[in-house]
């Protein structure tokens, strides 16, 4: 029997533990189609699953994962061939069923997304799922509104969904004005396209007033709690705030004024369970519109052997970018 090389969580005692293995092939979870995996990557939630945090996996060993791209090796499904360059973001995938940091991978058809035109497998990783947040984020703003060359304010900048985002709507000619907790990278921040870099403490302190003076014509939000909280207080008249994240908090201390008195919108984003189309609609948008320049100014690529180690730095906030894993190291 053939095997792969994965890298596998163990959990004995309440305490999860990582190492690389060689996996049968036998062990690989029920589905339509075989990938072989060339390039995963490294998310916020792929670094609570790494370090065991909040209940998502519930049976071990596990591969984790939460996205992959690569190659269909076999498919029993009509969608997909042998040959076929896939994707596959969310869908619980490295949660509920073994996912992406591993040479091989077997899922549903359903789960899988063809290679949009124009993206390498490497490039579709440096997007992942915050990437794709990011896009939904913006096309959020977009059909709630937002007009051309218009201010929009993206915070948790220097981490995935933020960098995207602002490389997307800076390309799309809007002014972006960045938050940041790590001025010292305003030069990265400046060459994704942010036309300003402000300092997060500026959004950390509760709200003093349920409206502040108006500011924003839209917002990606990457942070949650107050950070939003002060957003939703300085948004223009109807204008909308996409909530992504919870780096700083999953509270959200704020009142209904902004809603009642300036007809705000609060928009939610959810990256694991979109439906295909919109998948489908949003990869083709990343496709055409993410200046490849700018994604790969982002991108730092690693071993799998050594993804295990950055699990502690995502969740401190002190990944820049985007983290590229390839699976054959
Ligand atoms: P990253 O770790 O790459 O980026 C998060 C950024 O948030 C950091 O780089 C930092 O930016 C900022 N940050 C970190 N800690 C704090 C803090 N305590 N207070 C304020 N800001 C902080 O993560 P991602 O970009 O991949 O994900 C961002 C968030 O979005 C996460 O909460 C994640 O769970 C969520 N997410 C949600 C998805 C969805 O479907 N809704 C999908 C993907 C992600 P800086 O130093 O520049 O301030």
């Amino acid at each position: 029997m053939a095997s792969f090389r994965a890298l596998v969580l163990h959990e004995e005692g309440g305490k999860v533990s990582s190492r690389i293995e060689s996996v049968d092939e036998a062990r690989l979870p029920q589905g339509e189609v075989t990938v072989a995996v060339e390039y995963s990557t490294l998310n916020y939630k792929d670094g609570l699953i790494l370090q065991g945090l909040g209940r998502l996996v519930r049976t071990y060993p596990h591969v984790p994962g939460i996205d992959f791209a690569g190659t269909v090796e076999a498919s029993q499904s009509s969608a997909f061939k042998a040959g076929d360059k896939v994707l596959l973001t969310g869908w619980r995938v490295g949660e509920m069923q073994w996912g992406g940091y591993a040479q091989k991978a077997r899922v549903k058809a359903d789960y899988l997304l063809p290679l949009p035109k124009g993206l390498t497998t490497r490039q579709a990783m440096a997007i992942g799922t915050a990437g794709f947040t990011g896009m939904l984020a913006a096309i959020a703003l977009e059909e709630h509104g937002l007009a051309n060359r218009s201010e929009v304010l993206v915070t948790g900048a220097t981490g995935g969904v933020g960098g995207i985002a602002i490389a997307l709507l800076s390309h799309l000619g809007h002014k972006v004005v960045a938050s940041s907790g790590r001025t010292e990278l305003k030069a990265y921040l400046l060459g994704l396209g942010a036309t300003e870099v402000m300092d997060r403490s500026a959004l950390a302190a509760p709200p003093k007033r349920p409206l502040e003076s108006e500011r924003w014509d839209g917002a990606i939000d990457a942070v949650g709690g107050t950070t939003l909280a002060n957003i939703l207080t300085q948004l223009k008249y109807r204008a909308s705030v996409a909530a992504c994240g919870l780096a700083g908090g999953s509270d959200l201390p704020t009142t209904v004024i902004p809603f009642l008195l300036r007809g705000v919108n609060l928009l939610g984003i959810d990256s694991v369970m979109c439906p295909r189309e919109q998948r489908i609609e949003a990869w083709n948008r990343l496709a055409r519109d993410l200046p490849l320049d700018r994604l790969d100014r982002m991108i730092e690529e690693v071993p799998l052997s050594q993804t295990a180690e950055l699990a502690q730095r995502i969740l401190g906030g002190q990944i820049r970018g985007r983290t590229v894993i390839d699976v054959h190291r």
